[in-house]
Parts: structure tokens; sequence; C-alpha cells
């Protein structure tokens, strides 16, 4: 099928449309692996929610206090089965990763205590969360101190200097498994799984959180299927699967769940209220599609990565390299080829594609962000979405596509525009 016509339609000229063909024709292997992996996660799901015999009663709307919201206790059954732990707290409170990250920090760290993060810098809004840059109520304000070992040169693990850096005081270990708004590569749950075996033979009883967005069922594993005692992430990436419509996860260790419940709601009361106020049918949904939903961001990094890569940009990860997270940075080099780049995406989003993004000032962001998206649910980077901070080396982080030929109708607009601006020549 000749489909020329149609993409000109959109305003994607023959030459992009062809360039965009010719890159393709060297990715249908890594596709398939791809699939696969979506095929294995979504058997993983479908057998949590067979197990736990997911009917339409779990749909039904509770209010008020929420008592036996049956839905809600079930969808947290099922989260806890596919990350392989003993509970998990899965809830439209938790506004966002931010705050899920916030609730299992601020709940399971005590004054005295200390935060060690093993991989360097931690995600851009979790400094004022930890106190990094002064914050009113970051955990430093009540007097839980962080200390931090950065990754070697070639973005491996730095031990002596994680051996050295825990103390007595060290109570728990924060591991970012995807690059956020940095250019160092995203880890792998193996790799994760290494390094907390290590930091464990350091000292025992430390509690390892991963911060898991971007990364779910990304791999066949995830880290909580390799000693990690809580996983944290939103619903509004990865396992939303595109439909919840707000809310996160913490996933793990009963003890450190249950103390995430209490700081949620309140003492005494934890887990067993929170209304779901008629959510709950997209947080199952959404879940049942996330391996597939994925598996269709993950395309489009990949395919993203190949074009840019192609045309001597730097990209991280590179086109051929593993892939642990559904984010790809693609480094611009300059704040109108982040302009262009976001301009593309923006025209080709099912919501408000007629809006030009623009660079602004961000909540608990320092530099100023430019973000390209036009979504069903207002923020979520499962849809198609681009956005970075401007500031050296003008990278953006492209991510989401809830399916593969948006994210490549996305990826071509990206270019066409940066053709147009006289960024690139193809
Ligand atoms: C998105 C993200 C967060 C924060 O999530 P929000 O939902 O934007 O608050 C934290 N860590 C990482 C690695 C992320 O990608």
């Amino acid at each position: 099928m000749d489909l020329h016509d149609t993409y000109r339609q959109l305003g994607i000229s023959d030459e992009v449309y062809d360039f965009g063909e010719t890159v393709l024709e060297g990715l249908k292997e890594r596709f398939e692996k791809i699939d696969a992996i979506a095929e294995y996660n979504q058997c993983k799901v479908l057998a949590a929610m067979r197990k736990n015999k997911v009917d339409a009663a779990c749909f039904y709307a509770s209010n008020g206090y929420g008592y036996n919201d049956l839905g809600r206790d079930k969808i947290e059954k099922v989260y806890a089965d596919v990350f392989r732990t003993e509970a998990a707290l899965v809830r439209p409170q938790i506004v966002c990763g931010t705050h899920a990250l916030t609730v299992a920090l601020s709940a399971n760290l005590l004054p005295g205590d200390e935060l060690l993060s093993p991989v360097g810098k931690p995600y851009d809004t979790l400094e004022e969360v930890i106190g990094i840059r002064p914050s009113k109520c970051s955990l430093k304000e009540y007097g839980v101190s962080y200390s931090q070992v950065d990754l070697l040169k070639d973005g491996s693990f730095d031990y002596d200097g994680i051996k050295k850096a825990i103390t007595e005081k060290t109570k728990m270990v924060t591991i970012q498994r995807s690059k956020g708004y940095q250019t160092r590569p995203s880890f792998s749950s193996e790799q994760i799984g290494g390094l907390i075996a290590f930091v464990k033979k350091v000292k025992p009883d430390v509690i390892v959180m991963v911060d898991n967005c971007y990364g779910e069922f990304v791999e066949e594993k995830e880290p909580s299927d390799y000693g990690a005692d809580m996983v944290v992430g939103s619903l509004i990436k990865n396992p939303g699967g595109g439909l919840a419509p707000i809310g996160g996860y913490i996933c793990g260790r009963r003890d450190l769940i249950d103390r995430c419940a209490y700081r949620l709601s309140a003492p005494g009361l934890g887990q067993e209220v929170g209304a779901s106020l008629g959510v709950m049918q997209s947080f199952y949904q959404g879940f049942f599609l996330a391996p597939t939903v994925v598996a269709s961001a993950e395309k489009g990094a990949i395919f993203a990565a190949e074009i840019y890569g192609k045309l001597g940009f730097k990209v991280v990860p590179e086109g051929r390299e593993e892939r642990h997270d559904v984010i790809q940075a693609v480094e611009l080099g300059s704040k109108e080829g982040m302009e262009a780049f976001c301009l593309g995406i923006q025209k080709a989003a099912p919501v408000d594609s007629y809006v030009t993004p623009i660079p602004w000032a961000m909540p608990g962001y320092d530099d100023e962000v430019i973000m390209a998206a036009g979504a069903f649910v207002q923020g979520s980077s499962i849809e198609l979405s681009a956005d970075g901070p401007i500031r050296e080396p003008y990278a953006v982080y492209f991510q989401g596509g809830l399916t593969w030929y948006h994210a490549k109708i996305g990826i071509l607009s990206s270019l066409n525009e940066m053709v147009r601006a006289g960024l690139v020549k193809i």
C-alpha cells in the first residue's frame, strides 16, 4: 500500500517518509524480540487476574471512607502477584510518581536515618523531596540525611565508594532504574539485582527501594524479582496502560507497605480506607493492556534512536543497544533543535495538535522545561510525548506511544520539523 499521500495529509514529506521506511527495514528482528517480551508479560498479567478471580464487581465505585472496596483490594493483589511481592499499594490517592516515591521514602525513614543513592543523582523532582535542594517538608527538614555515590565514568557502579558510603545510619538505598533526565544508561533488572546483592552483603537489613518509573514490562523480570524490597512507579506511565487517569503504586514487603499505607492515609487507618471513586475499571484494563502499550512505546524509542542516530545525533541508548526503559534521549545540541523536535511531536498528537510547545518554568524542576504532549490524560508520558530541560546537552527525552503507529508518525513528524527548520538534512 502506498502511504505517501496519507502521510502528506499529516504534513509529512515524501523524503521523510521514505527515510523512515529505509530505517524500518533493519528493525524487524528487534521488534520481534519486543513482541515476545510483551507476550510473556501479557501471560503474567492475565495469570494474576485469573488467580485473583477479577470480576465485574471489581469495577464498582466506592465512595466516602471506601471500606470493603473489593476492587481496590484485588487490584493490589494483582499488582503484588505480577511484581512477585508480599503486598502492594495501588491507589488513585497517590497523585503521581513523585508522590508514590515520597510516600515510600517518608514512611520508612525516621529522624537520624540516612538514605543512600548509589547510582548518582536521583530524578529532578526528588531533589526537593530529599532536600538536596532546600524545600519545605523535605526529608532533610525531618532529620533524614542523604548521601550519594556517583556512577563511574563508564556508567558502572562504584562498588568501593558504595561500600564506604554504607554506615550504621544507612537505613535505605534508592536505585533509579531509568535514566530520567540524564544521559547515563538505564539499568536492567539484573544489573539492579547485582547491586542489591552487593549492598545487602555489606548491610543485610538495609531496605532497597527501586524507582521503577518507565521500566515496567520492558523486560520479563522486574527489580522485585531480584530482591528489591519496594518498587515504585506512576500509573500515568507504563503500568496504567494509558487508561488509568491518575495513580501510583508501591509493591513490596508487607511491613514496608503497611507503613506506606499509614503514611498515605493516617496511622491506624492504613490500607483499609481510600475510596476508588469509579477508576477501578481503568486500573484493571490499563494494567491488562500495559504489556502491549509498553511494547509500542519501546518500538517508537528504537525507531527514534535509529533515525536520529543515522543523522549523526548522539542518542542514548543507541539503536542497537539493549533497552531497559521506554525513554529515548536524543541530544539535539541546541534550544532550536529541541523546539523543532517538540513541535513535530505536538503536531502529531490526537489532542492539542494545534499548539506550539515553548520552554517554561515547571514546579519541581530547576531549569526551564519544554514539553510536547497532547494526551488524553494530562501529563501522561506513556502517551506519545517529548520533553527535556533547557540545558546542556540540549537533549530531548522522547517516550510513549499508545500504539506503535502513533509513535512512528510522531517521530516522522519531529524529523519533518527538523528538516523544515533547516537543522538537519536527509
Ligand atoms: C516520571 C518519573 C518520576 C516522577 O514521576 P511523576 O509522575 O512525574 O511525579 C520519578 N522518577 C523517574 C525515573 C521518572 O521517570
